[in-house]
């Protein structure tokens, strides 16, 4: 999709002045680029007959180009069809905090769920309470353990017993231990019934969760989008988590079951691991699939696995073109998980596999790297570039290592150099043209 609609701009960027007909035939182009993205057709009709009208009217602003406003007119109204901003949990202000965690079979229920609970005792230092509201299968129940268990949350459950007699339970066993949030792992099936229904308004009434949670499966497209239009006809729910957003290329799903159903995306899955959450921010998805990338969410990211000062600092020098080998040694040492790299750099636009697969980092590639950059001078450290052939004979003998290593180091630093300066390019066009947050 971003592709698709990137390339309608170049067309629109190539002209001077923008005409009527320019505008309308950038905006044939989106419209078809969303259908193929699955986008619900009347969503994309009220979508383009807004931004073709703004477009067109009597909107102007002098600091941009046509094509920047057309840009900017896409990127404001693809954020309002998303509901605006980041819409949170509704919290309650008698704790427990019970969130209902409901969808079909397989949308990801159980381990968005722990996610979601991973998330809040991470960030909010919350004391989160599984509780196993699937009785159907008894590897549903082992599941959830396995994911509690991982992440430390405690799991509450009785067996195979009656769902509604468990979440209550549960909710009472989260009052007397002070557990001050209470995530309902409930039952799925493969389509919508009745008995699915039943059971869940039944919970629903018997313990009046404070976040009726749905999740669907981004991988489905319209599908997910008439998923939560039922679900919230029969049962109400208060937001969306929209799982498998790794595997949803096209996005068709994300932008338009705000607009269908007026229930809000809260949080996404982006992946099958446990830390793969992110709530969901309408702005950097529009500007995701504008492909400017989305800087906002890699620097939390990178925030999550730093500690903040040093994130704060890393931020500043990478703004600034100052990256040291010193700081290449910190931040290497602070990904020694190197999936948790990989994410972070393919959040980055323009970066390609290639790149990617020579950034990877192992924990003794860090040891190296540790030893190499100990043994060099700080001078050396602070510009690599007065390294030369005999110096790096001297840093090899010092550590141990041979010259290739070294080599590749300075190699692997060069490149992070060049990431800095196309990060801050993106970061600057973003700004020029008014159009990231
Ligand atoms: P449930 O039946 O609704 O409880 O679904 P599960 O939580 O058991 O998830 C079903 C499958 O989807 C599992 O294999 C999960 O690992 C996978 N899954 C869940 N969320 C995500 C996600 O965000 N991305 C990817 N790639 N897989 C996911
Ligand atoms: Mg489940």
């Amino acid at each position: 999709l971003s592709e698709k609609i990137t390339s309608a701009f170049k067309k629109l960027k190539s002209r001077g002045r923008l005409s009527e007909a320019d505008v309308k035939s950038a905006m044939r182009e989106i419209k078809l680029a969303l259908l193929e993205a699955d986008v619900n057709f009347k969503v994309v009709k009220d979508f383009t007959k807004t931004v073709t009208e703004r477009a067109t009217g009597a909107e102007i602003l002098e600091s941009l180009s046509p094509a920047q406003q057309v840009i900017k007119i896409v990127n404001e109204e693809l954020t309002k069809l998303m509901g605006g901003s980041n819409a949170k949990i509704n919290i309650s202000p008698n704790p427990p905090t019970v969130v209902m965690m409901v969808g079909l079979q397989g949308a990801g229920k159980t381990t968005n769920g722990a996610k979601l609970a991973g998330l809040f005792k991470k960030q909010q230092q919350k004391r989160p309470l599984l509780v196993a509201c699937d009785v159907y299968r008894p590897a549903a129940i082992d599941q959830l353990k396995v994911v509690g268990e991982k992440l430390d949350i405690p799991v509450f459950e009785m067996g195979q017993g009656d769902p509604v007699e468990i979440a209550k339970a549960g909710v009472d066993y989260a009052k007397k231990n002070a557990y001050d949030m209470v995530f309902l792992d409930t039952a799925g099936r493969l389509h919508i019934d009745e008995a699915l229904m039943d059971e869940l308004k039944n919970i629903k009434a018997e313990v009046q969760p404070s976040e009726i949670m749905l999740v669907v499966d981004a991988m489905t497209g319209q599908d997910a989008v008439n998923v939560a239009t039922a679900f919230d006809d029969a049962l109400g729910i208060d937001g969306i988590l929209m799982a498998k957003m790794d595997g949803d290329a096209r996005g068709g799903a994300a932008l338009s079951t705000k607009a269908v159903t007026g229930k809000p995306i809260k949080f996404i899955g982006t992946g099958e691991k446990l830390a793969d959450i992110e709530p969901f921010h309408p702005d950097r998805m529009a500007s995701r699939i504008l492909g400017m990338g989305d800087m906002l969410t890699l620097i939390e990211k990178a925030q999550e696995n730093y500690d903040a000062k040093k994130a704060a600092e890393l931020e500043k020098k990478m703004r600034a073109n100052r990256l040291t080998l010193t700081d290449f040694a910190d931040q290497l040492a602070q990904f020694k998980d190197p999936e948790a790299m990989q994410n972070m750099l393919s959040m980055i636009p323009g970066m390609d596999s290639k790149a990617l697969s020579g950034a990877q980092v192992d924990e003794k590639a860090v040891a190296h790297v540790e030893a190499i950059i100990s043994s060099m001078t700080l001078k050396e450290r602070e510009n690599p570039s007065i390294i030369n052939f005999s110096r790096k004979k001297r840093i090899a003998a010092g550590c141990g290592l041979k010259i290739e290593d070294v080599n590749r180091l300075l190699k692997q630093f060069e490149m992070m150099q060049k990431m800095t300066k196309q990060l801050n390019g993106m970061t600057k066009r973003g700004k020029k043209r008014g159009g990231m947050n």
